[in-house]
Parts: C-alpha cells; structure tokens; sequence
C-alpha cells in the first residue's frame, strides 16, 4: 500500500461523499473529489460550455443572408445564393452537432472557393456574413505561406489570426470563418513537374493546408509565424471553422474554354453558342481547377464553388453610391465632421466610374480615384470656414489627369 492509498483509505469523496478507497481522486487543498465525480463534472462542463456557444451562434436563414449581402454588395446575385446556402447549411451542421447526442455528427462540411477578378466583392462578401453572424473572423494571404522547413509562414498561423479574432477564446475560433485571399496563388505552376521541381509554395502548402480545411486538431503557435520546439502550441479542432477561398485565378479562363470547346469531353448538351465568353469563370467546374494545378483533395475540400462576375459601369457606378458604407457616403460624412457638405455632380460620378474601370482594380479603383480627387481638400479645408464642396467632371478630370494621364492611352 502506498503512502498516498493510505491517506485515502478513511477518506471520502467531498463531492459526492462515498470513500476513496480503491478509487483514482484528485486531491486539493483540503478537499478530494473522485474520478466518478471528476468525469461527471468534465461531462457537465462540456454540456454548458456547447450550450453557451449554441447560445451565441446565430442562425440565420439563407434570405436573411442574402438580403443582409444586399444592404453592402451590388450585384453578385449568383455568388451571394450560394454562399447564402452553404454558410447556413454549414452552421445549421454545427449548432446540430452541438445538441445533445449528436455529438459524433458526421455531417462534411463546405468550404466555399471563390473565382473572380480582383475588387468584384470576394472578401466583402465572406466578411460581410461574418459580420452578420457575429463570429470570429479573419483574413489570409495564401502567398505568405510555405512549407514547413522553408522561410515563410506556417501555415498553422492561419488558426493563431482566428484565436485572435476571438481574443484567444479557442471554442469561440472553432466555430469561426477564415478567409484565404489569393488562394489560387498556391496551384501548382503549369507545365512544372513536382518530381524535379522542389515546390515551396504550391503542392506543399496545398498538402499542408488540407490538414486545417479536413477538421482535424491543429497545434497552432499563439502568436503565430514559424512554429518553435520551445513554445506552447494552443489546440484547435478545425472541424466546425468554415473556410472561403478566394482569388483571381488568372488564366482558369482558357482552361474552361479550351473545355468546353472541346467536344471529346462529354459537353455536347452545352450549346458553345449559348456561352458567355465575357464572363467564363461562371462555367468553372472541379476539373478545370486540377488543371489549373490544385491536388483533387484540396478541391474535394471544397465542395461550393462559385464565381462572381466582373463589375461593369452600372455596378461600380451603385457601388459608389449605393451600399450602407458604399464610398462617396463615407468621405460626406468625414467632410460632414468638419461641417462640409460634400457633393459629387451626376457627370462627376460617370467619370470616376470611367476611369476606375480604366485602372482594372475592380472596384478597389475607385475609391484610389475618390482619395486622388479629394486628398487636398481633405488638406485644405478643415478649419479654412469653407462650408460646401462640390465635385464636377472638370475637376475630377483634372485632379485623376494629373495622376493616372499615362492611362488615356493604354483606353
Ligand atoms: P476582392 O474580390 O479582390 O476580394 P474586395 O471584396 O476586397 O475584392 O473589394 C475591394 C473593395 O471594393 C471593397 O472593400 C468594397 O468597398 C468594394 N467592392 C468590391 N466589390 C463590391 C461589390 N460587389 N459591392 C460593393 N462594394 C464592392
């Protein structure tokens, strides 16, 4: 008998007041609590803990979404269904596996890629429902990444930006949305083979990052970079976190073309005339992104696919004026701080669009165009007893002249 066994022999458990003899207990201050009631409490604990978070996750259904996307994105109505679909879907699994019994829910869950030029919406849009839904949220570079053992990032870090988001509550990050920002950077180079060519920031980041989106547990560095023997690693179970992927994916255009043109591959019931050559990323299917140089398990992590279409002058023109925080309400009303009425002319407006469409940064152009025009005023004006400012095509003319003239060419 040990020394300890000894002490116990007359003891009892302070919870639930049956003798310790025989029986594994935890010993405290003065108190012993055996291990019947040690699981019974970590059982307990567990049960709050889900409560709790099925209690902060809000379901919303998949109009409320897409009507909530309407109030800050134009367009996009294909891309903001789908989303709308899988985001509610994928949270209807969570808080499901949450309830009692159903604790070994097996139901996948679906991340979502995004194809589409650069400034159409992407990261608005997965921002937008974090936003609307509350959750913990977080944006990734794909591009700073590598495989482990290279100079980068691991890719591990992208779990330590979402436990910061949830100011390191780790239940919280698990049920959270990442963003992965030009993810179409990871592919694979064309024409490159993987046996020769030591590949550090494609195929292996692509095997490494399919461990997070499989929903596994993750150690991840706290605050992130490169992982060190010596540091504490933070466990996260990435099962419940919902990824987007985004990216521009330039040149899966000729891919999806050079496909569907192609009768040998079973598209005869698509009629090639009935295609929409200005916009062929909408016809994008799992096939093209293996060719495009994605592994088939990276793709099968991503079971939604959609695409958003490029913004033409009706869209940039609404996205300028329209949405809740659309760009010309947030600079009146940062004039309107210093007692400023901002006003942009309707010819104003029509050239801002012109020439933001000129630069090819979707609708990132125009607010670039919006700071060129306004950057002196916003210098001169506060304190000058100046009371209204308004913005004509002359002036817009004039001050994106000065610095985008070498454009007028290129157009
Ligand atoms: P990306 O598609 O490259 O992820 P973003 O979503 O980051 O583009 O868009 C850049 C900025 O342009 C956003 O912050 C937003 O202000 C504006 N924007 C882009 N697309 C839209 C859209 N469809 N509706 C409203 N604003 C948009």
């Amino acid at each position: 008998m040990t020394q300890d066994s000894k002490v116990r022999q007359h003891r009892i458990c302070n919870f639930c007041g049956q003798p310790l003899e025989g029986r594994f207990a935890v010993r405290g201050i003065n108190a012993f609590i055996c291990e019947t009631c040690l699981e019974k409490g970590y059982e307990l604990i567990s049960r709050q803990k889900k409560q709790h978070l099925r209690g902060k996750l809000k379901l919303k259904t998949p109009k409320e979404i897409k009507e909530y996307l309407d109030q800050y994105v134009v367009g996009q109505e294909r891309a903001k269904k789908t989303l709308a679909v899988a985001v509610y879907n994928h949270y209807k699994r969570v808080i499901r596996a949450f309830e009692e019994g159903n604790e070994g829910s097996s139901l996948e869950k679906a991340n979502i890629l995004m194809v589409g030029p650069t400034g159409v919406g992407k990261t608005l849009l997965a921002r937008t429902i974090a936003n609307l839904l509350d959750v913990p949220f977080c944006i990734v570079d794909a591009t700073t990444f590598t495989e482990a053992g290279y100079v980068g990032e691991d890719v591990e870090s992208i779990l330590t930006r979402l436990l910061q988001s949830a100011n390191y509550d780790v239940e919280w990050a698990e049920v959270g949305i990442v963003y992965i920002d030009e993810i179409d950077k990871i592919a694979r180079k064309q024409g490159e083979n993987p046996s020769i060519t030591r590949d550090v920031s494609g195929e292996g980041v692509q095997q490494a990052l399919l461990k997070l989106l499989e929903g596994s547990d993750v150690l991840v560095p706290p605050q992130g970079g490169r992982k060190h023997p010596e540091q504490p690693m933070i466990k996260v179970n990435t099962q419940h976190i919902l990824f987007f992927g985004g990216g521009a994916f330039d040149g899966l255009d000729k891919i999806i073309e050079r496909r569907l043109k192609s009768s040998s591959v079973g598209f005869k019931t698509t009629d090639v005339a009935d295609i929409d050559e200005t916009n062929l990323l909408q016809y994008v299917t799992p096939m093209d992104l293996r060719r495009y140089g994605f592994i088939p398990e990276l793709i099968g992590r991503f079971p939604v696919i959609t695409a958003l279409d490029p913004l033409d002058e009706r869209m940039m023109r609404l996205i300028l004026t329209e949405p809740k925080n659309a760009i010309i309400k947030q600079y009146r009303e940062l004039f309107a701080i210093d007692g400023i009425e901002l006003t942009f002319t309707d010819d104003a407006i029509d050239e801002i669009v012109r020439w933001a469409i000129k630069l090819n940064l979707g609708a990132r152009g125009l607010k670039t165009i919006v700071e060129t025009i306004l950057l002196d005023y916003m210098y001169e004006l506060p304190g000058s007893g100046v009371d209204a400012l308004k913005i004509t095509r002359e002036e817009v003319r004039k001050k994106v002249g000065e610095r985008f003239g070498s454009l007028k060419k290129v157009a």
